[in-house]
């Protein structure tokens, strides 16, 4: 193990924090993904986040917190908000909301825009670390941008190795896939994002009209989000999909029990066809398939329902 991984205990949560306040970089495990987190009203340490994982200063970060009075000291939040986050918080679902002017959020962490990204994690360890800070964190996927996401510590040591300041190991995410984002700003309220959450669950609690993502990426000229448009969550070598025989010099990426495959190197996402197992495993898979040296990694159709729209998404950008 190399010396800037740490399991998590109170002497690494100590250390998290004063690394923080000394605008350096923490990788933690969010239950979605891990993220490159940073102190979110220091300058120098967010351009550190975006020159590490030389992500466009266009594309926004993440803004997390502890709780919904810390939300509100950085942004507008109107009922629909509130019911979402009483709903969904600490979760996997991020609110944009207008911001509201303060010193806890610089404005390089939101690109300059007028509007902001937040959401509670869920992981005990990260609300602690916002906790003993006493701010938000900023804290993007932690992975070099376009790139696979993390799941587990190990990426992220693969992906920055010692260029972050300190990572701390709390095994595998819970989910594997990122969170669902939520626009409260637009009428109607848009998904921007799939995620972890779907689209009928969040329409339900609302009770009213919500946009869903069209992610015919193919049609679609200019993103409806920051960040949205590019080839993203890609492993280096090209992947193809709805591919139920693989070649002889590709890596296979499987999904159900149907058929009897002895083709090496394959991992199924899921024997049993369950989409939440399919997506917990679908980035960790990816990066393990990346690894063969294969001419192509080709992927079994998805079921396109509940998660697996989510699946299916990051799948479609990363064969873009
Ligand atoms: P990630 O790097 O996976 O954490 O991605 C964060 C994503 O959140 C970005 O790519 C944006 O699409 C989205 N995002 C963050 N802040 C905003 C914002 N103010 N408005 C719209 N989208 C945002
Ligand atoms: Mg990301």
């Amino acid at each position: 193990m190399i010396k800037n991984v740490l399991k998590e205990s109170e002497d690494s949560l100590k250390k998290a924090v004063l690394f923080l306040k000394n605008e350096k970089l923490v990788a933690i495990k969010t239950e979605t993904v891990y993220g490159l987190a940073c102190e979110s009203s220091s300058k120098t340490a967010i351009q550190k986040v975006y020159g590490l994982k030389q992500r466009p200063l266009f594309n926004p970060l993440i803004i997390h917190v502890d709780s919904i009075d810390l939300a509100e000291k950085i942004s507008i939040i109107n009922n629909d908000s509130r019911e979402i986050m009483k709903e969904f918080w600490p979760g996997p679902v991020t609110l944009i909301l207008n911001r509201r002017k303060n010193n806890l959020v610089h404005d390089f962490a939101v690109s300059g825009l007028d509007t902001i990204a937040i959401r509670i994690p869920s992981s005990k360890f990260v609300l602690k670390l916002i906790n003993k800070l006493n701010k938000p964190i900023a804290a993007p996927s932690a992975n070099e941008s376009g790139y696979i996401s993390a799941t587990d510590a190990d990426h992220v040591v693969d992906s920055f190795g010692e260029k972050v300041d300190l990572i701390i190991d709390s095994g595998r995410t819970e989910h594997g896939v990122e969170s669902t984002i939520l626009d409260m700003t637009t009428n109607p309220y848009e998904i921007k994002r799939l995620g972890v959450i779907d689209y009928k669950t969040i329409r339900k609690k609302l009770g009213k009209k919500v946009k869903n993502l069209n992610f015919n990426y193919k049609k679609i000229l200019r993103p409806n989000s920051p960040g949205q448009m590019m080839k993203h969550y890609a492993p280096k070598t090209p992947l193809k999909l709805n591919i139920d025989k693989p070649n002889s010099d590709d890596a296979f990426l499987d999904f159900g029990n149907k058929k009897v495959i002895s083709h090496q190197p394959t991992l199924n996402l899921s024997e049993s066809s369950n989409l939440k197992e399919a997506a917990f495993n679908l980035f960790y898979f990816l990066r393990k398939l990346d690894k063969c040296s294969k001419q192509r990694i080709v992927v079994a159709p998805i079921p396109n329902k509940g998660i697996g729209k989510t699946i299916n998404e990051r799948l479609k950008r990363a064969a873009l």
